[in-house]
């Protein structure tokens, strides 16, 4: 199996990657290991304060908020999360210091990631009704590099009235997606089969170039995307190319005119592999460790199968 990052990607946590010299079982083992497989950190447990207090104003606020704290809960686990490989983070389950105690003492700084987020809604004689807690007003106890990043401050938690504070203390710990989906790192992973575009008919062609369709990197879709052979190789481009064909294809009423003028034909054993990472990971992180925890497994596998048969 060859594996090649397409030209031009990743684009932000979004990557194409070419693999060839394969099958699509050994292709959608790899989608399957991304999706369930690959660990990552999410928040799992949350400790809610709750009652009535006062501030340092004499105002009494209260710990109710529009959402329920399961909601919330729910709401913080999907938060990514950035998981850096290189801080040597464990699963609870296989932590040295938490492996052998009770459920409630489990969690230590070898295991686990803990945040705090402490916020009131506004003050009695503020103008503002309401005030919006978002991803950004939680705060990292645990190294900075567990921080959340700053395009997933934006994402909104809760609303806060007058008179109500919410105040937690959330634990992140590695997990994967297939015992939770907030511990999947990766979303829309797909394959589909290489394939070339083939120029048969130039002049039927232009019913389709005559609709001033573009690439996605803006580029005309006429017949100079084709080489001198009447072929188009560029895998970016033939993906938009197979987009565009819809608009001459059946049911456009067009399809007769333009009577196959382009076809595409497959790359034997070739697959183009998207997916889109949360940002807890970078795709490519990602795909390698999809590809360790696949190598793993059938490390295992190998290892029993011989022990079985000695
Ligand atoms: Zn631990």
């Amino acid at each position: 199996m060859k594996t090649e990052v397409v030209q031009g990607w990743p684009q932000g946590h979004e990557i194409r990657i070419l693999i060839s010299d394969t099958n699509a079982s050994q292709v959608n083992a790899i989608r399957r290991a991304l999706i369930a497989d690959v660990p990552k950190l999410a928040i799992t447990r949350v400790d809610f304060s709750q009652g009535v207090t006062q501030d340092n104003k004499g105002e009494i606020v209260e710990s109710v908020n529009v959402l329920p704290d399961e909601v919330l809960a729910h709401r913080l686990a999907m938060i990514p999360i950035p998981t850096n490989q290189d801080e040597g983070l464990v699963f609870p389950d296989v932590c040295q210091n938490c492996m052998d105690v009770v459920e409630k003492d489990k969690g230590c700084p070898m295991c686990q990631v803990l945040y705090t987020l402490s916020a009131r809604g506004p003050a009695s004689d503020a103008e503002e009704e309401f005030k919006t807690v978002y991803a950004g007003d939680i705060t990292t106890i645990s190294d900075p590099v567990f921080d959340i990043l700053d395009e997933h401050k934006q994402i909104p938690l809760t609303v806060l009235a007058k008179g109500q504070f919410l105040e937690f203390y959330a634990f992140a710990v590695l997990g994967r997606g297939r015992d939770h989906a907030k511990w999947s790192p990766a979303a829309a992973v797909g394959f589909q089969p290489q394939n070339i575009a083939v120029l048969n008919k130039p002049k039927k062609a232009s019913v389709l170039f005559d609709l001033g369709l573009t690439t996605t990197d803006g580029k005309p879709i006429d017949a100079k995307l084709f080489g001198k052979d009447k072929k188009l190789t560029d895998i970016n481009h033939v993906m938009d190319l197979e987009k565009a064909l819809h608009q001459v294809g059946p049911g456009t009423g067009r399809e007769g005119d333009f009577d196959d003028a382009i076809t595409l034909e497959p790359v034997a054993n070739a697959y183009v592999f998207s997916f889109e990472t949360d940002g807890s990971l970078d795709p490519v992180t990602a795909f390698n460790m999809a590809l360790d925890e696949l190598k793993t497994r059938f490390d295992n596998l190998g290892e029993d199968l011989a022990s079985a048969l000695a």
